[in-house]
């Protein structure tokens, strides 16, 4: 938490004294420099992978699969037991179809063998804590290597939104870390310090969303002049809200908007947003930088280089396009924690025609967010898109839905302006005629909703059984 905060208040001190022009001092072939600093390496080779054909990308990826499992057998204890119970060794594993020999594991299974997982001379401090919907957070260390990698795929995709890592500005807007220990990851790293404007970045952690950190956020944004805001639904929201109310506005440099961390409309921001907005998917515990968006805008392209992604449904990977089920992920440069076949618990599918962009890296569609986010309607169908009905509700100023049964749901409100009885008949109609006309709907009144980083607009606790044939 110190470095966010020292990283805040040294960003605030150096950006108030620097002058408006400072990145002119240096040549953008400086600027790009200091930005790739030490990935350089990773990055030029990822410039160019990303135009491989998609056999020489699965080429890659099956070298880089059998180095990561013969790493594994014989350093962590937990993958040697794992593959002698199931007669497998590294030999075994000669396409990348044999991954699937392997079991699915997931954050529990990772949590209670812990201390088997990690690899025992791990060095590297850089972790991730997470704590889901179920149990006591817990960390993963990172090793430089998947460091590396991490920071040149999020470069990367910088330079897929159109911005040139010797000139651009980018600026980093997020809220402080809710769960503690979750202080340091990745996308910090890349953003630290004074160096950091240096090249070209800034990270920004509002602490609260009141009126002197939003008003002070925009005015740094209009002083810093970012071409890209690299940010959370979460954050960008109340960013919206406060421009419609007050005569601010974003800078007339902001071109690009990158955003990632909850399933959104995309077409309700930008309605309200004159930049273009990219969408980007990642997890915290396992490769981090999943897929990200390029220019075209249909699916996001897997980040191959760095880990596989299998979408699995009933413990199998589906083949055909469209077919929803979680995300399964196999990691192949974090070698402090190495995960194979981690189950992200995110609902996506797979999206198989041709990126015009001319890339073959693989395409995710829609990523639906995790089992526990989603509305199963009374007759056991998968209900999206609840969350942008709410939210062009103008007399509605907060709200989450709670599943509770498969025929009954509470909706949490913080009435907004101009709220009525007829909101509350809207809701239950609304709600009605997306999940069954049987199911119980109650609104219920409130001054406020509680929220992490994340803010979950669906809460579901019904039965993991309903979803099964589903997903
Ligand atoms: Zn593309």
């Amino acid at each position: 938490m110190l470095d966010l905060n020292l990283n805040h208040n040294i960003s605030k001190i150096i950006l108030s004294f620097f002058p408006k022009n400072y990145s002119t001092f240096f040549s953008s072939e400086q600027v790009k420099k200091f930005r790739l600093d030490y990935i350089q390496k990773e990055y030029s080779s990822l410039q160019k992978s990303q135009w491989f054909k998609l056999r020489d990308i699965e080429k890659l990826q099956l070298k880089k699969l059998k180095a990561y499992v013969s790493f594994v057998y014989y350093n962590i204890p937990f993958y040697r037991r794992k593959f002698r119970e199931i007669g497998v060794t590294p030999y075994d594993i000669n396409s990348l179809k044999d991954l699937e020999k392997i079991p699915i594991i997931n954050k529990n299974i990772v949590r209670k063998n812990l201390g088997n997982i990690l690899f025992p001379n791990c060095s590297f401090y850089l972790t991730f804590s997470t704590s889901g919907s179920t149990g006591k957070p817990f960390k993963l260390p990172v090793s430089f290597d998947a460091v590396k990698m991490r920071d040149a795929l999020l470069q990367r995709f910088f330079s897929w939104t159109g911005c040139d890592p010797g000139k651009d500005k980018i600026m980093g807007i997020f809220r402080p870390p809710s769960v503690p220990g979750a202080a340091i990851n990745t996308s910090n790293h890349v953003f630290r310090g004074l160096k950091y404007l240096l090249k070209n970045q800034l990270l920004w952690t509002p602490r609260k969303i009141d009126f002197n950190e939003t008003f002070q956020t925009f005015f740094i944004m209009n002083k810093f002049e970012p071409k890209l805001i690299h940010t959370i639904p979460n954050v960008l929201r109340p960013l919206l809200k406060f421009k419609e109310e007050f005569d601010v506005d974003f800078p007339d440099s902001l071109k690009y908007v990158s955003l990632g961390g909850e399933p959104i409309s995309v077409k309700e921001f930008q309605k309200q947003l004159d930049a273009e907005i990219f969408m980007r998917y990642g997890a915290n515990d396992v490769a981090q930088r999943i897929a990200d968006e390029c220019k075209e805008h249909s699916g996001l392209h897997i980040n191959m280089e760095n880990h596989i992604v299998e979408i699995v449904k009933d413990n199998e990977a589906v083949q055909n396009e469209g077919e929803k089920g979680e995300v399964v992920i196999t990691d192949f440069h974090n070698f402090d924690a190495p995960l194979i076949r981690y189950n992200v618990e995110d609902v996506s599918e797979f999206m198989f025609d041709r990126c015009t962009c001319g890339r073959e890296l693989e395409k995710l569609g829609r990523v639906y967010g995790r089992k526990t986010d989603l509305l199963l309607s009374s007759k056991g169908k998968l209900v999206t898109d609840v969350e942008w009905i709410f939210q062009t509700l103008d007399d509605v100023e907060h709200f989450r839905i709670i599943q509770k049964r498969i025929d009954k749901v509470v909706v949490l409100v913080v009435p907004g302006h101009g709220f009525s009885e007829r909101t509350e008949q809207y809701i239950v109609s609304i709600l009605q005629r997306l999940l069954g006309m049987t199911t119980h709907v109650e609104v219920k009144i409130v001054d406020k909703i509680p929220s992490a980083q994340k803010f979950r607009f669906i809460i579901s606790k019904i039965s993991q059984k309903y979803f099964e044939g589903i997903l």
